[in-house]
């Protein structure tokens, strides 16, 4: 079996991709039977195929590792200590990531001085922060699972966790039948995953063929703010975060993401990313499952600072086409709304924008603002998705700290399951732990 390092399998996968995308594109008016038959026919029907499979994960993942890491709590008590500081945690970088770019594009300007025809945009409907609160659990858990409503599926899990612990004389059977089942589950992770170069070689040969770079030009000073910060957050902030916070040298940290990283980046989804970012927190990170179990299926959903970092780039360089200065209120308004918004959206691709117009609207800026950054906005979404799966892999790690639940001879540890693509090497470095 191919023993090449997993994450550069995929880097290859995604540069050729990219590259071959950008080929077709530039053939394609002598050719278009190029386009018809592979970036719209073959790669396409692959592509999809990679999303499906990595999402058919999710529900299945989320559900049993939670339900079986809270059964096997030594004291379910402690849960609540966990979940007030992951939430705690998810909140206040949300709220960094923010201010950080609110700071920076207020420094930047990158829409002083310029004007642009805005085109027609009519904003989807974002849910209200009591829609999202009172949905949280869930009517029929059957539904929650047939509709990925993943904070439902997480409140679910905890509830089917607990009674599992509290049952446990009666259930043993069952917790062990669980246990077993989660095996299988994570098999079926390193599964996809060791397909993965393929699915993201497709995914990019249909985005280099659709890419329209030269859109960037005008946006420019945008794209490259939001693009900047996005950068320093994760190579900085977070880094320091883990420094500062858990005491740990941030290097391992930043060698082990790649591989989530790269999932995030061609998907452009923290959901479709969650299997892949919590085998890589749980194994290769070495954070305690009953944690990562926790923290990663709830950071993607509620925790998204690269998102926020766009929003507030985005709230600036639009607020300054309007001539308009924001004062104190305003940029709390902003960071308040920002990491409210991040609670109730799901982590799919473009959703940002949605939650962007939620917050225009707070602030009293047409929604129609967000037309002129709709066309460059795939890059950043790519962009920004990794940086959302770092933060909650780095909660992860912060949270598995403080409570003794984080192996740091694995964290630290060289060969991970991050640098090998076959399947069954989650097994042996495991034993090797
Ligand atoms: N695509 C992002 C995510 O899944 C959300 C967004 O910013 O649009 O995390």
């Amino acid at each position: 079996m191919n023993a090449a390092p997993l994450t550069r399998r995929i880097l290859i996968a995604l540069i050729a991709g990219l590259a071959v995308g950008f080929l077709i594109k530039s053939a394609s008016p002598s050719q278009p039977w190029l386009e018809a038959t592979l970036t719209r026919g073959l790669f396409e029907l692959i592509a999809r195929w990679f999303i499906a499979a990595l999402m058919m994960l999710i529900v299945p993942v989320v559900l049993i590792t939670l339900v079986n890491g809270i059964a096997r709590m030594s004291e379910p008590t402690r849960l609540g200590r966990i979940a007030l500081q992951t939430l705690g945690l998810y909140l206040a970088t949300t709220a960094l990531a923010i201010t950080f770019a609110l700071t920076a594009a207020g420094v930047v300007d990158p829409g002083e001085g310029r004007s642009f025809d805005l085109p027609a945009y009519t904003p989807p409907q974002p849910p209200s922060v009591k829609e999202v609160l009172a949905g949280l659990i869930p009517r029929n858990p059957v539904q929650a699972m047939a509709e990925g409503n993943m904070l439902q599926i997480i409140v679910f899990s905890v509830f089917l966790g607990l009674a599992l612990a509290l049952a446990r004389d009666r259930a043993k059977g069952l917790a062990a039948w669980i246990e077993e089942l989660e095996a299988v589950v994570l098999k079926l992770v390193e599964l996809v995953v060791f397909l993965a170069p393929i699915g993201v070689f497709a995914l990019m040969a249909r985005l280099g063929a659709e890419l329209g770079l030269a859109a960037i030009r005008p946006l420019a000073a945008y794209f490259f703010t939001v693009l900047g910060v996005l950068l320093l957050h994760l190579f900085l902030v977070y880094p320091l975060l883990l420094a500062l916070l858990a005491r740990l040298d941030p290097r391992p940290f930043l060698r082990k993401m790649r591989t989530p990283q790269l999932f995030a980046f061609s998907t452009a989804s923290s959901a479709a990313t969650i299997p892949v970012n919590l085998k890589t927190v749980e194994e290769a990170l070495g954070v305690e499952r009953r944690i990562a179990g926790f923290t990663v299926p709830l950071g993607a959903t509620i925790n998204m600072d690269g998102t926020a970092i766009m929003q507030g780039v985005a709230v600036v360089f639009i607020g300054q086409l309007y001539g308009l200065e924001f004062g104190l209120a305003q940029f709390l308004t902003v960071i308040l709304m920002a990491t409210l918004a991040s609670i109730g959206t799901a982590g799919v691709p473009g959703v940002g924008l949605i939650m962007l117009a939620m917050v225009l609207a707070q602030l009293g800026l047409p929604a129609e603002a967000i037309g002129l950054i709709i066309g460059i906005d795939r890059l950043l979404d790519m962009v920004r998705t990794a940086v959302n799966i770092t933060g909650d892999a780095m909660v992860s790690v912060v949270v598995g700290r403080w409570n003794g639940a984080l192996d740091e001879s694995r964290y630290e540890q060289h060969t991970g399951s991050e640098s090998r693509g076959s399947p069954g090497d989650g097994e042996r470095d495991r034993a090797e732990g």
